[in-house]
């Protein structure tokens, strides 16, 4: 049995894993984390998200609830992720981090804090992503710089980092494949007499609109022929299952930093 502890529980991705794992016979909620001034602080998290009592308050103090559990997954936002591995870090827990939108220094932090325990972090816990991460490099490699390439992505009105994670991921996999480095050769906007495309630019541009759950397309525009590679997700069951899957996998393992893809055995 894995005990775990949700952070974000009450979120849209909190609560569908903690939804998603009330059917397993393998994972038992043993903790639910929210933030400081939640105004459901005290309640049981099963009422709170509509699946009847089970027994866990919601708490904001990760410290009173680490004992008895065996990971903590986390689907909240960059600073709170950060405050609750720095509460974890005089005793290391495994972790699974699905949250997006990290500083330069937050994910150092994070690969610090992974030096002492095995710790998955990914911007997308799909499988269908992961697969395409995987086939991206590899076009990549053969395309080279005779082919432009743009990733657009599309998500719901609330979301709140751009590009979103799994867009950024994408756009490091291509430039390692191709030794570009992204911060050199990203492209966010364009705008006005913006002057012919440079031959190394990647274009990542963001669409916000509605309940869109998560949309990306990465084009490889050549002369004469285009590829275009699409991952639309209609559910946001596909990342809670993945983060579940991620849960028992990352407790098993020696300390470190993995994705998603050491998960799936893609690598
Ligand atoms: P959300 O806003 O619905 O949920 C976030 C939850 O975190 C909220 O309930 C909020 O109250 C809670 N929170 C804020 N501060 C906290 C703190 N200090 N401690 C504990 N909880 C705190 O957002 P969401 O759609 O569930 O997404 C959460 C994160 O997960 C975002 O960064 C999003 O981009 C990312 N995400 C990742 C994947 C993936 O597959 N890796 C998939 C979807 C979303």
């Amino acid at each position: 049995m894995l005990n775990m502890i949700v952070s974000g529980a009450s979120g849209r991705m909190g609560s569908r894993i903690i939804i998603l794992s009330s059917d397993s016979e393998e994972i038992k909620l043993t903790g639910a984390l929210e933030r400081k001034d939640h105004r459901y602080l005290g309640k049981d998290i099963g009422d709170v998200i509509g699946i009847g009592a089970v027994g866990i308050s919601i708490t904001d103090k990760v410290k009173n609830i680490t004992e008895k559990a065996d990971v903590l997954v986390d689907f909240s936002s960059p600073s709170a992720t950060i405050e609750c591995l720095k509460s974890l870090s005089g005793k290391p827990m495994p972790v699974v981090i699905g949250t997006t939108g990290f500083s330069k220094d937050e994910i150092e932090y994070i690969r610090l804090y992974a030096q002492n325990t095995p710790c998955v972090f990914a911007p997308n816990m799909s499988v269908g992503v992961n697969l395409l991460l995987k086939i991206l490099s590899d076009i990549a490699k053969v395309t080279q710089d005779d082919y432009d390439i743009e990733i657009v992505e599309a998500h719901h009105r609330l979301k709140k980092d751009a590009p979103s994670g799994t867009a950024m991921k994408m756009a490091q996999v291509i430039a390692s494949s191709l030794n570009r480095n992204l911060e050199e050769t990203a492209v966010y906007a364009r705008h006005g007499l913006i002057g012919e495309r440079t031959k190394k630019e990647i274009g990542i541009q963001t669409i916000r609109a509605g309940d869109i759950v998560g949309e990306h397309t990465v084009i490889f525009g050549g002369l004469g022929e285009r590829i275009e590679i699409t991952h639309k997700a209609s559910s946001r069951d596909t990342f809670a299952r993945g983060a579940l899957k991620a849960a028992q996998w990352v407790r098993k393992q020696t300390p470190g930093l993995y994705d998603m893809q050491d998960v799936l055995g893609l690598k």
